[in-house]
């Protein structure tokens, strides 16, 4: 067993990512076969990712504040805390604040053998992120 120290938490990178955002890495790099990945995640008003996909899905659950998600194609969904999301591996989408809110969220997926685990796309426009 080993409780492991707290780790700081870090700015999200502008090139993935449009306002304000940061996570706490909660798993991280784990023994093979393990491939569990964990972050606590939080995002200022207005801030979201940009579009991408999870090689092997994803789940979030949300923990506070008001957040937004979107899958290609589809409508903008409000998303409370308590909800927990799946995205199917392979689907673009995006996730974040609302425009007035706060949002936090555990975000947990898988490491992949070889290859990105996720991959990124265009950033989320003030257009798409307004469109509701
Ligand atoms: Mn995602």
């Amino acid at each position: 067993m080993e409780i492991q120290p707290k780790q700081n938490t870090v700015k999200a990178p502008a090139e993935w990512f449009t306002g304000d955002v940061y996570f706490d890495v909660i798993a991280g790099a784990r023994p093979e076969p393990s491939r569990m990945r964990v972050n606590t995640v939080r995002f200022t008003p207005g801030a979201r990712t940009a579009w991408h996909t999870h090689a092997v899905g994803q789940t979030l659950h949300v923990t506070e504040g008001l957040g937004l998600i979107q899958s290609r194609g589809g409508e903008i969904v409000e998303i409370h805390p308590g909800q927990t999301i799946y995205t199917p591996p392979g689907e673009w989408h995006w996730h974040g604040a609302t425009p007035t809110d706060f949002m936090e969220h555990l975000a947990m997926w898988e490491a992949i053998a070889d290859g990105p685990e996720t991959t990124w796309g265009e950033h989320v426009t003030d257009e798409e992120y307004t469109r509701r």
